[in-house]
């Protein structure tokens, strides 16, 4: 049975260009104007994974993503406008799952779906297993050991823990302030300056150019994202 899409949306021509496009992959779906009705909807549907615009006439999307994680796990990717960099952040640190910036394609939001979709079926597990895998980038969380390709590579603690922190989330977006909180620790968290510095090491030892990384991509005046292990 394919996955069950909420869509909350109140801008008639968007809502429908997201039924066409789920409806064009078999998703089933059900559709909201306002944050209100897509919280009764979400409470009787329990959909697999909601589409949630932030700008809502009633209630804004992050105060709908801080409601809905009263109480369930279920993929959240907000749908903001340019403009709202900072509600984008604030819904992501809410627990949102990801974003997309409209105007966006339909691969590329197929692609997030399907990144989220995967998460949830591992029930909300990061990983699987003791070894992680993305492209040529392997890492061993038992032996804790980095491989690129056949070369092993030599991390300190703070690298390789932050390394692990993404491709545990691979293909999805990890906030400063969620970076920084994992690997430095909740005092940390405006610190972004160390994340900066560090990310730069990692791509140098583990990019091939660093100028134009493959796998640790910038999401620009939001966080970091480890490349999915899938075409986007
Ligand atoms: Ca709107």
């Amino acid at each position: 049975m394919m996955p069950q899409v909420l869509v909350v949306e109140d801008e008639a021509p968007m809502r429908r260009l997201l039924r066409a496009a789920l409806s064009s992959k078999g998703y089933r779906f059900a559709e909201a104007s306002t944050g209100g009705e897509g919280l009764s909807m979400a409470a009787a549907q329990k959909p697999d994974l909601c589409l949630l615009d932030l700008g809502l006439p009633d209630l804004d999307g992050i105060e709908v993503t801080r409601r809905l994680r009263e109480w369930t796990q279920t993929p959240i990717i907000v749908l903001s406008a340019r403009g709202q960099e900072q509600d984008k952040i604030d819904a992501l640190d809410a627990g949102a799952d990801d974003y997309l910036t409209k105007p966006f394609g339909t691969g590329e939001l197929f692609a997030r779906m399907r990144v989220a979709l995967r998460r949830a079926a591992r029930g909300g597990q990061e990983v699987t297993g003791p070894v992680l895998a993305v492209g040529e980038i392997r890492v061993d969380l038992d032996k804790r050991s980095v491989f690129v390709g056949e070369r092993e590579v030599h991390l300190t603690p703070i690298e390789y823990n932050l390394l692990a922190v993404l491709m545990k989330n691979a293909g999805k977006v990890l906030t400063h302030r969620q970076l920084l909180k994992e690997v430095w620790g909740a005092a940390h968290v405006n610190n972004t300056q160390y994340l900066r510095v560090y990310m730069v090491q990692l791509r140098h030892k583990l990019e091939q150019d660093a100028a134009r990384p493959r796998y640790l991509m910038t999401e620009s005046g939001v966080g970091y994202r480890m490349r999915a292990d899938e075409p986007i």
